[in-house]
Formats: structure tokens, sequence, C-alpha cells
């Protein structure tokens, strides 16, 4: 597992530096298309006809950076967010949900390698006291500070900063039928494991990976009315006592976030990796004259 980590991290290097002039026209776009809301395609390479709006806030939730226009989604994961309002909020949470895709879903040049087909979502860890008193206005809700459970470099959880409330947020996402798999920074999972009575089924769909200190990204299966919509890859289920796991805190781990980092620093402007190909019905998503 570890090896093939290693490798895709090499091959995207790779891909970066070889790319040539770039345009992207899913990011051109600023409204949802036409026709049936359906998926067509998987998270890292697939598009999304007839996207839902959410509801930007309601009980126990507010989506965030509404001028990003990334907001767009498959009403699964919209209903998703209200369930899952509804059921912290008695609890003194509040969820402040930040990308979900954009109005035809499709590849972004910089900011997520998935986040394509409206099903995955970037949820904070950040609990704004304001926010359970009342809606917070379009503008608070651009210029929130980020929360980091994790520091990188330390490749630990931040201790100050950790409550058992994220536990309860995370298990609550994980048992829920529609979640597929939700990525957190790896110590936060190895802080969960610390705990025994948290060693639950549950606990298979929280996966370690880069960063995500701040936040967490929820997955969501293919829904019912998408037969186009792929929902691989899969992913491996990584125990807490795994070889796999316990890779995230090793020395080769460590000599790779270094050379990551050192390779971020020596390219402070690389070229973009190639948009993927996807699924010959997203060129009418993409060429549809686009709702009003
Ligand atoms: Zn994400």
């Amino acid at each position: 597992m570890h090896k093939n980590i290693i490798s895709l991290l090499l091959l995207s290097i790779a891909a970066v530096a070889t790319a040539g002039g770039f345009y992207n026209p899913w990011e051109e776009i600023v409204r949802p298309s036409t026709g049936q809301h359906q998926i067509f395609g998987g998270y890292n390479a697939g598009c999304l006809q007839g996207a839902s709006a959410p509801r930007d806030t309601g009980n126990g939730f507010q989506y965030i950076e509404l001028s990003r226009n990334k907001f767009w989604g498959h009403v699964s994961t919209h209903r998703f967010i209200e369930r899952m309002g509804s059921v912290l909020r008695p609890q003194g949470m509040s969820l402040l949900v930040a990308d979900v895709s954009m109005p035809r879903g499709g590849p972004f040049t910089w900011d997520h390698a998935s986040h394509q087909v409206g099903l995955d979502m970037d949820i904070e860890f950040l609990q704004d006291p304001r926010s359970l008193q009342r809606d917070l206005t379009i503008d608070e809700r651009e210029q929130l500070p980020k929360y980091y459970l994790a520091d990188q470099d330390a490749n630990a959880v931040i201790e100050k900063n950790w409550s058992e409330k994220y536990v309860t947020m995370l298990r609550t996402f994980a048992q829920d039928d529609a979640v597929h798999v939700m990525f957190v920074h790896p110590s936060i999972k190895k802080k969960i494991c610390e705990n025994p009575a948290n060693r639950q089924s549950w606990l298979a769909k929280v996966q370690p990976w880069w960063g995500h200190e701040e936040h967490v990204h929820v997955r969501l299966k293919c829904p019912a009315d998408s037969p186009n919509c792929k929902s691989k890859p899969d992913f491996t289920e990584i125990g807490c006592d795994t070889e796999e796991f316990l890779w995230w805190f090793s020395e080769e781990w460590r000599q790779l976030y270094e050379a990551r980092k050192k390779w971020q620093r020596d390219n402070p402007n690389p070229e973009p990796v190639p948009l993927p190909s996807l699924p010959t019905q997203c060129q009418s998503v993409l060429k549809d004259a686009g709702t009003r």
C-alpha cells in the first residue's frame, strides 16, 4: 500500500513537470446544466448534470465561502448535510461546509483531485460559537479562520485544540449509510484509535491522508439515480494496528514528507496536472446552455 502511495506521488510530480499550455473549461462555467439530475463517472474523473444548490444555512449547518461557487452537489450530499446538522446541533455542534463541487462538477486545475461529481465535501473542524446562536452573514462566512486539529510538521494532533466532540462528529458521519469513506490527517485517526472504545466498525471509514488537518473530507456512495456513477476507486480498510497505518508515522514517511516539502519549495509555480479523460456524456454536460 505505501509503495503505491509513493509511486502515485512521484507520478504526479512527473506529470506536473510535463504539462504544457493549459485551459480548464469546467472552471469557466458559473451555472449548472439543464437535464436530469445525475452523475457521470467517478470522484476523480466525472461530472454532474442538473446539479443541485443547497439551502445555504439550516439546523446545525452553514455553507461557507459561497463566493467560490463550489457548493454544487448531488442532492444526496445536501440531504446528508441537513441530516448531520440536525443530529449534531442538539449536541452543541454546527457544521461549516466548504467545497463540494463546481456547477457541473468536473476536474479542478489546483483545488482538489476529486470533488468532481458532487459527492465529496469538505467539512471544517472549526466550531464557531456564533454559528450556534445565529446564521453567520455571507461576509462572515467568507472570512472564517482555519482551526487545526493536527500539526503537519510534528505529524501529531494539537492537544489543546482536540475535543471528544470530534470523535462524535466523525462517528456520526461514518455511521450514516450514505457515507463511502472519509479522509483525515493520520494523527487524527491515531488519536481516535488510542481509545479502545472507538475501535468499532465505523472507524474503518475514517482513512488517513495527506493534509486534512483542519477539515474532514467526506465522500458519499454513488446514489441510486445515477447508474453511470462509478464508486471506484474503492478504499482498502486501514486498521489501527496495521502496517499500512503505522507507515504514516515511520521514518520512510518522514523522508517522503520532507522530499515533498522541498519539491514544493523548489517549484513555487508548477505546471498543472493534465485534466483526466471524462465519460463521453460529460461533453454534453459541458456544452449545455445551462440554467438561468
Ligand atoms: Zn476534499
